[in-house]
């Protein structure tokens, strides 16, 4: 018999459905959405229990891997959601909302609600650059989490994930997880993402500082020792804290506060 792909497991079964979405939101295992924390969550079980239900017991909070994407607030089961993408995006022409009602048999309401939200997710994947009309993009890294299958390191950053973030002054931000922090990896993402017109802004890691950046202008900010912020002189003379510095750095997070940065790889 014809092996269809409409007979596969995660479009048919929600667990399986849930599973596979978590092994795409999560590669490196669950991490609480609300609270960054990953080293102590529970899985939920119990029959009255959602499936893929999860507990952060740093946060004690309860949640799932729809929490921050396109399902989020939606009761649909993950198997239909998957359907839904399917069918979207397998025919050239797209799929009428009706059509999708009574091909995956819900409301209309919920069809076009579906429809919306995956719609909405594709077309953030056709991502125009950041930093357009010569904003001011800051681009940094930090380390979260833990790496699957690599123990704890007592010293460095070898254990942990890299994530570097791009963030438009006044703006949106984007971050990337990369696997290693080296120029050619930092060249890849801000090329990629980062508009001709924009000016760059960057600390003096030799990644930033030999990088080919294709932006207007790339300014180094030295911050050795604690002196991240970056200080501007107002129109009286007086210096003063650049608000945007600080504000990436709440972005990054309180875990990257305490840590070391890792040295250049070369
Ligand atoms: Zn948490």
């Amino acid at each position: 018999m014809a092996n269809s792909i409409l007979s596969a497991k995660v479009l048919q079964n929600e667990a399986a459905a849930i599973a596979w979405v978590e092994a795409r939101v999560w590669p490196n295992g669950p991490v609480c959405p609300r609270c960054g924390g990953f080293d102590r969550i529970g899985k939920m079980g119990g029959k009255a229990t959602r499936i893929g239900l999860w507990k952060c017991y740093q946060c004690r909070k309860q949640f799932t891997v729809k929490v921050g994407t396109v399902f989020e607030d939606s009761h649909v089961p993950m198997n239909l959601w998957l359907q839904a993408m399917y069918l979207l995006c397998s025919s050239k022409k797209g799929i009428s909302s009706n059509q999708l009602s009574r091909t995956l048999g819900v409301t209309l309401k919920t069809a076009w609600f579906m429809s919306h939200r995956i719609r909405e997710a594709m077309r953030v994947v056709g991502i125009e650059p950041m930093g357009s009309g010569g904003a001011v993009i800051e681009a940094d890294e930090t380390f979260i989490g833990r790496k699957k299958g690599v123990p704890m390191a007592r010293t460095g950053m070898g254990h942990k994930m890299a994530v570097m973030t791009l963030v438009e002054r006044g703006g949106k931000a984007r971050s990337f997880h990369i696997d290693r922090t080296n120029k050619a990896e930092v060249e890849k993402i801000i090329n990629a993402n980062v508009s001709k017109e924009a000016q760059l802004m960057t600390d003096s890691a030799s990644y930033y500082m030999h990088g080919q950046f294709n932006v207007a202008d790339h300014s180094l900010v030295d911050h050795e020792d604690d002196e991240w912020a970056r200080y501007e002189k107002d129109e009286d003379g007086n210096e003063r804290v650049d608000a945007h510095q600080h504000g990436r750095e709440l972005l990054l997070g309180v875990q990257a506060r305490n840590e070391r940065r890792l040295p250049a790889l070369q």
